[in-house]
């Protein structure tokens, strides 16, 4: 299947295609679009980047137009659920594009700012409904939604929900589902909860398998660099400002060392800007417009927040701090090489993230060849910063004392997400707990259920 005709898609749908400039179907839309428009229900292993919001976004529109819905004042037709409100709103703009010759109405739900236009646009009537959990949640319970109408459910990012601390939510969703309806459930990988889930929603689905470490990941070099603690920054800004490097992310594990990070490239004269979780929704709007726009060069980000970013033209991706996961390195890197282009993806490794690394290697399949370039030894490993700011000075032996009695690091030292309190590092250590995990992981012998 090597054509957007041959998948039967109407002309008004193929022309926005057209518009959009897509050639070629991506693996995920050849393999799901047909057995959507066949209204089947669809179990998609596929991560952002691959193409998979068209994959479910243009056979829905399809189903909609073709029958010829009207709207009805707070009964969408379709209901895409996504973790953050990121991507709920790239899945919004893509509804936009696909739909822009058809008369589909959608609305985006998501929290952090006022219900008021949101309702608003329930009562005038809307097809599509995309969703974050929370909000949509909270206006079912005010009676500004009900899903009796309902003809298609997606869910999407199912992995990152659970992640999130989403499943509850989750759970009471599918339960007012209407029985009758087709559903589409994406996950970038397929731990047990979530197989489970999915076999709870799903009936007799397709399955349409582009894993994450065969979809983009040979199109990236990779490169690892291994360095203390006290190198990463200067050497983080050296090599942004190598020159080979055109807009970049730079992936924490904190919110915290997303902030601090940024502050040290904003002292370097980078233009930077950081999204993570504890910024306003107005405030992480604005970061991916400047970001997108190239205002700013680089983008600090957490792994919860960059979920799902879409922009093009990434030419790297810096792992500040490696994940403990290994699945969240191939979310990180495939921000980069999109659309066939050659992507760089250059990891620190600090000496306690050794275990981190052998990890992802092994998921990968091979091993991650070292940068050519190494950092100066620092005279002082403590002075990274010529003039630290006050929040990035390692703070005194009472204060860690104290933080230690308290139970931990702050809210923001933690990997964003982690709901409990662990080991009190600085700059984002990892915990010895997720040593261990990964150690015990490797002793078992990883399986995809893991
Ligand atoms: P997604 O995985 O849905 O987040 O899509 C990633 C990016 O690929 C988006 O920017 C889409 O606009 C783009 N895209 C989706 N399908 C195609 C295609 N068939 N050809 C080229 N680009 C595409």
């Amino acid at each position: 299947m090597n054509d957007f005709e041959s998948l039967q898609l109407m002309p008004e749908i193929l022309e926005a295609i057209r518009d959009a400039g897509y050639e070629t179907p991506t693996d995920v839309q050849a393999a799901a679009i047909p057995a959507a428009l066949e209204e089947r229900d669809v179990l998609g292993c596929a991560q952002t980047g691959t193409g998979k919001t068209a994959a479910f976004a243009l056979p829905i529109l399809q189903r909609l137009a073709s029958g010829g819905f009207g709207t009805v004042a707070r009964r969408p037709l379709a209901l895409v659920v996504a973790p953050t409100r990121e991507l709920a709103m790239q899945i919004g703009e893509q509804f936009e594009v696909y739909g822009k010759h058809l008369d589909i109405k959608h609305v985006l739900i998501y929290g952090g700012v006022g219900q008021g236009r949101q309702v608003q646009a329930l009562e005038e009537g809307v097809h599509v409904l995309v969703a974050t959990p929370g909000r949509l949640l909270d206006l079912m319970g005010q009676n500004y939604i009900y899903l009796n109408r309902m003809q298609v459910f997606v869910l999407d990012e199912a992995d990152r929900m659970m992640d999130m601390g989403f499943l509850p939510d989750i759970r009471k969703i599918i339960k007012v589902l209407p029985l009758r309806r087709q559903s589409m459930f994406f996950s970038a990988t397929m731990p047990k909860k979530i197989v489970q889930l999915a076999e709870q929603l799903l009936y007799d689905p397709v399955h349409v398998d582009v894993s994450p470490t065969h979809v983009n990941v040979e199109l990236i070099d990779q490169r690892v660099v291994f360095l203390d603690f006290a190198q990463r920054k200067p050497f983080l800004a050296q090599l942004i400002k190598a020159g080979d490097v055109g807009q970049a992310i730079v992936f924490t594990r904190t919110r915290r060392g997303a902030g601090s990070v940024a502050d040290f490239l904003k002292r370097n004269d980078i233009d930077c800007t950081v999204v993570h979780g504890n910024k306003s929704q107005n405030a992480r709007n604005q970061a991916m417009e400047a970001f997108r726009s190239e205002k700013a060069q680089v983008l600090v980000a957490t792994d919860l927040a960059a979920r799902g970013i879409d922009v093009d033209n990434v030419s790297h991706v810096f792992n500040f701090e490696l994940p403990s996961e290994p699945e969240q390195y191939v979310h990180r890197i495939g921000r980069t090489g999109r659309a066939g282009a050659q992507g760089i993806a250059i990891s620190f490794c600090t000496p306690p993230e050794r275990e981190f690394l052998r990890e992802i290697e092994r998921m990968l399949g091979f091993e991650i060849l070292p940068d050519a370039r190494e950092p100066d030894p620092l005279p002082a490993p403590e002075s990274t910063t010529l003039n630290p700011s006050p929040g990035e000075r390692r703070p005194s032996g009472n204060r860690r004392r104290r933080r230690n009695r308290r139970g931990g690091r702050r809210a923001t030292d933690r990997p964003e997400g982690e709901q409990s309190t662990e080991e009190t590092q600085e700059n984002a250590r990892p915990t010895a707990a997720q040593r261990k995990a990964a150690r015990n992981r490797r002793r078992r012998g990883r399986s995809k259920d893991d």
